[in-house]
């Protein structure tokens, strides 16, 4: 291997899907590496195989990870070099990995990323929304009480959310963040990326919730969320109402067109006409 003494822990991303995205530099480490740490072996084994990869591999999923961190714990000690992957995308990314990571870091074990693909990086860079600051949120809560509880503490979040969402879920998820979020709030839902039938579909969560309990299709495969924050929202209808309170004051009074382009922009009807309002109101 290029970098790293023996003895290393490589954190290794596998695709999400198109396995031209396993890069040179991860199939190197993991040919080279003395065993791979699998969430599933069996999953894992076929695409070494696919890379023509023979290296060893042994289970760390949640329901082992006690037991397997120490044995690997030790095999890195004694000098081993151990890759570490999940099924798909970036381990530790709602993956497992963080308590072998974290027990080779107290170890004074060399931790080392082999970055790749990553679901939420993926999807953030082409949903088409404020990226420069962003929360992931992971998977919400599988109970509908619970995640609608989850939903009113994000409402208020001014940065784009990215959410992954299983496809038996996904109808509910939209139907709660559109309620809890309001319909005209701007997201994208991007499925299968990288696969053959990758879809995006958007502009708000209105759309998409309606999208998604009519379009069969659109409840299948793998998908993230992308919300844009409450801020932006907020801007982007004022600077609607904005528009359209201008295009309308040539044909009627001040306050007809406040009243109607506060209906048709969601923005608040006296930020258009009247007393100036403090901060953003949705
Ligand atoms: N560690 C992975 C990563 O780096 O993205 C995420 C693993 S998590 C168990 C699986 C979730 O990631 C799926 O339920 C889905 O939300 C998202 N995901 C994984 N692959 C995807 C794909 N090709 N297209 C869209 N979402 C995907």
């Amino acid at each position: 291997m290029n970098v790293g003494k023996p003895g290393s822990l490589w954190v290794v991303a596998t695709p999400i899907g198109n396995l031209g995205d396993l890069s040179p530099r991860a199939q190197q480490v993991l040919r080279k590496a003395d065993v791979v740490a699998a969430e599933d072996t069996r999953h894992s084994r076929s695409l070494l195989q696919h890379f023509g990869i023979a290296t060893p591999l042994t289970a760390l999923h949640e329901y082992n990870e006690r037991a397997a961190v120490a044995a690997l714990v030790a095999r890195l000690q004694a000098g081993e070099d151990v890759a570490l992957v999940s099924d798909a995308g970036t381990p530790l990314v709602s993956d497992p990995g963080f308590r072998l990571v974290r027990a080779a870091r107290e170890a004074g074990i060399e931790v080392l990323p082999v970055p790749g693909a990553c679901a939420a990086i993926a999807a953030l860079s082409v949903a088409g929304l404020p990226s420069d600051r962003f929360v992931f949120e992971g998977f919400l809560p599988a109970k509908a009480a619970a995640r609608r509880e989850r939903l009113r503490e994000l409402a208020g979040e001014a940065r784009t959310l990215v959410i992954y969402e299983s496809s038996h879920r996904i109808a509910e998820c939209c139907a709660d963040l559109r309620d809890a979020f309001g319909a005209v709030r701007e997201a994208r839902l991007l499925r299968e990326l990288t696969k053959i039938h990758e879809t995006c579909i958007g502009m708000t969560l209105g759309e998409i919730a309606e999208r998604v309990a009519s379009d069969p299709e659109q409840r299948l495969g793998e998908c993230v969320l992308v919300v844009a924050g409450r801020g932006e929202d907020a801007d982007a209808k004022l600077a609607e109402g904005r528009r359209v309170f201008a295009l309308l004051r040539g044909d009627m009074g001040p306050a007809q067109a406040a009243k109607l382009a506060a209906a048709i922009s969601g923005a608040p009807r006296k930020a258009l006409y009247g007393k100036p309002e403090m901060g953003h109101a949705e």
